[in-house]
C-alpha cells in the first residue's frame, strides 16, 4: 500500500472507520473509493472509542468472576490459562496459543502467628512467596525488631541467633511506585540477611501504603548459602501493634506457623493472541499483563486490569476494517509473581528478537495513566509526532526520560535481544493500599480509569503498527557512542 495518506478526514468519517460503520455520503456519481485516513487520526479515534469501550472492564470481571485467584502451578492456573485462550479467540485473535513451560510451584497451607509473651495476641500474617514450612507447631522465639531495614543490615553477625527478626519500616506512598521500589528489599532480601546473622524466622511489615490489617504477601528470595527460614507479612496494624510492645521494654515473645508446600516441574503457560498486520505480519509491537494473581484475592488490580488494559487495545485496532500493517500481539504471561515468565518469555523468542519492534508489558494497575516513556530518540519521529496532542486530552504527558524498563516479564527478552521498550505509568498512589492483598478484587477497579488507560495504549500501539518507524536506529542516532564502530 502506497505510505502517502491525505490529510483532514473528519473524526466523525474516522470513526464511522474505525468502528467499522456502513455510512457513507450521499453521491449522485460512482464514488472514487476513499483515501485511507491519516494514522493520527484513526488513532483519535480509537482513542475516543475506548472510552466508551466495555471490553477492558469486560475481562476483568469476566476473569476474577469466572476464575478468580490462580496462583502459579496450581489447578487455577490451569483454569486461567484455557481461560485466556477462549477469551482471545472470542474477541477476534489469531495465532491464538499457550506456550507451556515448567516452574516450581509454591501453595499456602494453613497459617498463623501469636504474641506468646508479654501480651498474648494473635497476628494477622500470610507466609511469602517461596517460603519454606515452618516445623508442625510452629517456631516460637524472641523477636528482634528493627524499624528501618538498615538497621537489620548493620546488625553484627550471630546476633539474630535464636531469634525472630522483624522489619517494621513503612513503604512511602507515591505516584509512580517508587516507594515500592524502594520497599521491596525489606521482602525480598530480608530472610537472607536475617538468616546471615542466625534469625530462625522473619517477619516484615507488609510492603503497602495502607492500615488495613490485611497482610500482603509477595514473593521472597533466598540464597544457597544461608538456611531458607519461614518468613511471612504482618499486617501493618500488627506491624505497628509489635513496634508499641517493644518500645515496653520487655522481651516479645511470638509464635510462627507456616505449611507451605513446593511442587517442583509444575506446568505453565504463557498464552499469547495476534492482531495480525496487513502488510509486515512478521514485525510485531508485543503488549500484554500477567495472567498468574497471588492467592488471597482476585488478581483484579493485579494483574488482571494489565491483561484487560493491553487485550481491549488490541482489540479495538482488530475491528479496524483495516488493519495496521504491522501485528500487534498480546501476552498473558503464566508466572510473574513467581518470577518464571520472563524467562520462558525469552528463551522462546529470543531467536525473533530482531523482527519485534517494541515491548511494553501493563503491570502497575488500572490507571488513570499519567505518564509515558517512550523509546529513547522516538519522540520526534514523525510516526510518533502526533502522539503528545493524542493523549494530552487523556491527560497523558510525554516524559522527556526515555523508556529503561518493558516490565518483569519481558525483562530479559528486552535485554538478551535489544528490543526497544516503552513504558506508561498510571497513578500508583492508591494501588499498594490493596496489592498481593485479600483486597485485590473487582471493586477496586473503575470503569473509567481502565478506560482512560485502554484509549493511551490504544492510540500509541496504532501508531507503532501502523507505521515503519525504526526505534533501534533512532535510540542509536541519539546516543552515537552506543553505535557499532564500523
Ligand atoms: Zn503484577
Ligand atoms: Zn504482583
Amino acid at each position: 500500500m502506497s505510505t502517502s495518506r491525505i490529510a483532514g478526514l473528519t473524526l466523525a468519517a474516522a470513526l464511522a472507520i474505525a468502528g467499522g460503520a456502513a455510512a457513507r455520503p450521499h453521491r449522485t456519481a460512482a464514488p472514487a473509493p476513499p483515501p485511507p485516513p491519516e494514522p493520527a487520526v484513526v488513532a483519535a479515534a480509537l482513542r475516543d472509542k475506548a472510552l466508551q469501550d466495555p471490553t477492558a472492564y469486560g475481562v476483568v470481571e469476566s476473569l476474577t468472576t469466572e476464575v478468580g485467584p490462580r496462583l502459579a502451578g496450581t489447578p487455577a492456573a490451569a483454569r486461567a490459562k484455557d481461560w485466556a485462550l477462549a477469551k482471545l479467540t472470542a474477541l477476534g485473535f489469531s495465532n491464538v496459543h499457550a506456550e507451556p513451560y515448567a516452574i516450581t510451584a509454591w501453595t499456602r497451607g494453613a497459617e498463623s502467628a501469636e504474641v506468646t509473651a508479654p501480651y498474648p495476641q494473635t497476628l494477622m500474617i500470610l507466609g511469602l512467596g517461596a517460603s519454606p514450612p515452618t516445623p508442625p507447631g510452629g517456631i516460637e522465639a524472641e523477636i528482634t525488631l528493627f524499624h528501618s531495614y538498615a538497621d537489620l543490615l548493620a546488625a553484627p553477625p550471630g546476633s539474630l541467633t535464636g531469634k525472630i527478626a522483624v522489619v517494621t519500616q513503612a513503604m512511602t506512598r507515591t505516584q509512580d511506585g517508587a516507594g515500592y521500589g524502594a520497599a521491596t528489599r525489606f521482602r525480598r532480601r530480608g530472610p537472607v540477611e536475617a538468616a546471615r546473622r542466625g534469625a530462625v524466622a522473619y517477619l516484615v511489615r507488609s510492603i503497602s501504603t495502607s492500615t488495613s490489617r490485611s497482610p500482603h504477601t509477595g514473593k521472597t528470595d533466598y540464597a544457597a548459602d544461608v538456611p531458607k527460614i519461614p518468613a511471612a507479612a504482618l499486617g501493618v496494624a500488627d506491624a505497628e501493634l509489635l513496634d508499641r510492645m517493644v518500645a515496653r521494654g520487655r522481651p516479645v515473645r511470638v509464635r510462627l506457623a507456616l505449611a507451605s508446600t513446593e511442587i517442583p516441574g509444575a506446568p505453565a503457560w504463557n498464552v499469547s493472541g495476534d492482531i495480525v498486520g496487513s502488510e509486515k505480519p512478521d514485525e510485531a509491537i508485543v503488549i500484554g499483563g500477567h495472567l498468574d494473581s497471588w492467592d488471597p484475592g482476585q488478581g483484579a488490580i493485579d494483574d488482571g486490569a494489565g491483561v484487560a488494559i493491553t487485550t481491549a487495545a488490541a482489540r479495538l485496532i482488530g475491528d479496524l476494517p483495516r488493519h495496521p500493517r504491522r501485528t500487534i500481539r498480546v501476552v498473558m504471561f503464566g508466572s510473574e509473581e513467581m518470577d518464571y515468565s520472563g524467562r520462558a518469555y525469552a528463551d522462546a523468542h529470543k531467536a525473533e528478537a530482531d523482527k519485534l519492534v517494541a515491548l511494553s508489558e501493563s503491570d502497575a494497575g488500572p490507571g488513570p495513566i499519567w505518564n509515558l516513556q517512550l523509546p529513547k530518540g522516538a519522540a520526534a519521529a514523525p510516526a510518533l509526532k502526533p502522539l503528545a496532542s493524542l493523549i494530552a486530552p487523556l491527560k497523558v504527558i510525554v516524559s522527556d526520560q526515555p523508556a529503561q524498563f518493558a516490565g518483569a516479564d519481558f525483562g530479559e527478552l528486552q535485554v538478551e535481544g535489544g528490543v526497544p521498550v516503552f513504558s506508561y505509568t498510571p497513578d500508583t498512589s492508591l494501588y499498594f493500599d490493596v496489592h498481593h492483598s485479600a483486597d485485590d478484587t473487582l471493586d477496586k477497579i473503575s470503569r473509567s480509569d481502565l478506560n482512560q488507560s485502554v484509549a493511551a495504549w490504544a492510540a500509541l500501539v496504532y501508531l507503532l503498527a501502523d507505521s515503519d518507524i525504526d526505534l533501534r536506529a533512532l535510540a542509536k542516532a541519539a546516543n552515537p557512542a552506543a553505535a557499532p564502530r564500523p
